[in-house]
């Protein structure tokens, strides 16, 4: 039999603006149904000042009573628009309660985001999103952290950004071969020191008047497989999840559509990251079809993955705003699901 340990939690300890909400009833501290996790800490807690670890560990079996949990979103410090704070303080005036940050392939927007979240009341999750070198398709692996600089996925970040450089000079490179001589100074200009990506490479060819729009430039040269698109040259799939999972994270595939594998090929994919670690998978995306939803969902069932999701969120001028995870939408408990399938 498992021992479950459940602490005599301290009030201050479990009364955190970030996780409880207004006016929620003193007493209604339980633990999250299928949060439970044995530790190995012993409760010493009561008069002493809890070490930094057993805090760590706690944190995700509070539960989450928030009312909308995003796990999906950008900030200017990837290839969104608004600064970390911005994001926060906007989830804060859409009543999201718990948002996470999942920039590509950087971490640089979370401590700005853990600060402003404190303030605001609205709990954030460290995370990334990190693109992943795949034959055909793309991937993305988002993962989700309670240390806001986990490693040793925080030391490979530079060479991340230094992979993301490489990568958009061959797209400008590609740019110049289809008659457009665009601005590689511009570009990394309107990067402003982010990891670069295809949308600042959109961005530049608006200004440089070679499109009129971002969704020209997209469909014209850099949607995947367009004339000027490469794929990542990072790590592999596995490689990905191990990353995560050795970062004390909880690994989770990004929209699956975008791998483009058919239920013969993507059901044995996600076997294979799953048997090496995979936690979660996105299912409550809000621009999943009925179809995708199912899809995805019973993938999630199939190899005992959490459903998670997000709105994926970059810009006032992205199609969903923050806090919009689809029809069902996310359940709120999944940041605690998650945290806690990887707790150690
Ligand atoms: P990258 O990480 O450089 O491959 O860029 C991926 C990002 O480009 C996504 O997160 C979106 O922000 C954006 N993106 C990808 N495909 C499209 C598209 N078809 N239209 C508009 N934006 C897109
Ligand atoms: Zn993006
Ligand atoms: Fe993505
Ligand atoms: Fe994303």
């Amino acid at each position: 039999m498992t021992r479950v340990t459940v602490f005599p939690l301290r009030p201050t300890l479990v009364r955190d603006t970030r996780t409880m909400p207004s006016g929620a009833p003193a007493d209604d501290l339980g633990v999250a149904a299928g949060c439970i996790r044995p530790l190995s800490v012993e409760n010493t807690v009561e008069d002493v000042s809890p070490p930094d670890r057993l805090i760590r560990a706690m944190r995700p079996m509070v539960p989450s009573t928030a009312v909308v949990t995003d796990l999906h979103a950008h900030t200017n410090r990837s290839d969104g628009s608004h600064p970390p704070a911005e994001l926060v303080d906007i989830a804060a005036a859409l009543e999201v309660g718990v948002l996470a940050i999942t920039d590509h392939d950087t971490l640089a927007g979370v401590e700005e985001a853990l600060a402003r979240g404190r303030a605001t009341g609205v709990r954030v999750i460290p995370g990334i999103e990190l693109s992943i070198k795949m034959p055909h398709g793309s991937m993305h692996l988002l993962g989700y952290f309670t240390d806001p600089a986990p490693a040793p996925l925080v030391g490979m970040i530079a060479g991340f950004a230094a992979t993301r450089t490489e990568r958009a000079e061959q797209m400008v490179e590609r740019l110049h071969g289809l008659g457009l001589p665009l601005d590689w100074q511009d570009v990394l200009d309107g990067a402003a020191g982010a990891p670069l990506g295809r949308p600042h490479i959109a961005e530049a060819l608006i200004r440089g008047g070679y499109v009129s729009t971002r969704k020209e430039a997209f469909d014209l040269y850099l949607a995947d497989g367009g004339p000027a698109y490469m794929g990542s040259d990072g790590l592999d799939a596995e490689e990905g999840v191990r990353l995560v999972l050795e970062s004390g994270g909880a690994p989770v595939l990004a929209h699956p559509e975008t791998l483009k594998l058919d239920d013969a090929h993507l059901d044995p994919f996600v076997g294979r990251l799953a048997r090496a670690g995979l936690v979660g998978i996105e299912v409550h995306r809000p621009e999943h079809t009925p179809d995708q939803f199912a899809r995805f969902g019973a993938l999630a069932g199939r190899w005992d993955l959490i459903a998670s999701g997000g709105s994926d969120y970059h810009r006032p001028t992205s199609p969903h705003h923050p806090g919009a995870t689809g029809d069902p939408p996310l359940s709120t408990d999944t940041a605690d699901h998650l945290l806690g399938a990887v707790l150690r």
